[in-house]
């Protein structure tokens, strides 16, 4: 260990000392070294605590992408559930598989089932087996109220040749 002798007393101490042990005098060379030693102290306290900031800023990303996923996976189960509810809404209105577009259906059927209750009660039971089956070939016919009703009409005036 290199030592001096301080200018002051003359006593011998070690030269990283930044000053006499004995007077105080200070060590011009000795009190660099020391600040140079604690800046490298405060230095690496500093680049623990950027770390840490660091590793909790990053742990606050990855919370909240997280959140953000469950948030849109919440939001698409949500919507899912929603167009499935319409969907089936839609089916069970129209209580019918017809394949094609169910609104277009739907006004149909109004106009048309009402025109087959009228056929029905006046009778015209020819005019309306025709309607039915020409209707029969681009709509769903089957699900007029009355449908089961015409059809034993049906057997019972045309048999099973119709
Ligand atoms: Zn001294």
């Amino acid at each position: 260990m290199k030592e001096i002798e301080c200018p002051n007393c003359g006593a011998v101490f070690a030269a990283r000392e930044d000053k006499c042990p004995y007077c105080g005098y200070i060590n011009p060379l000795g009190a660099e070294a020391k600040f140079l030693r604690d800046l490298e102290t405060t230095r690496k306290e500093l680049d623990v605590v950027d770390d840490e900031v660091r590793e909790d800023y990053k742990a606050e990303m990855k919370k909240g992408a997280k959140s953000t996923v469950k948030a849109v996976v919440i939001v698409f189960i949500i919507l899912g559930i929603i167009i499935g509810g319409f969907i089936a809404l839609e089916k069970a209105l129209l209580n019918t598989d017809y394949d094609g577009n169910y609104a277009d259906e739907l006004i149909w059927q109004r106009t048309a089932y009402a025109e087959y209750d009228e056929l029905l009660e006046a009778g015209k039971y020819d005019e309306l087996m025709e309607r039915i089956a020409d209707d029969g070939e681009e709509h769903d016919v089957w699900s007029w109220e009355h449908y089961e009703e015409f059809t034993e009409i049906a057997d019972e005036l045309w048999g099973n040749d119709r």
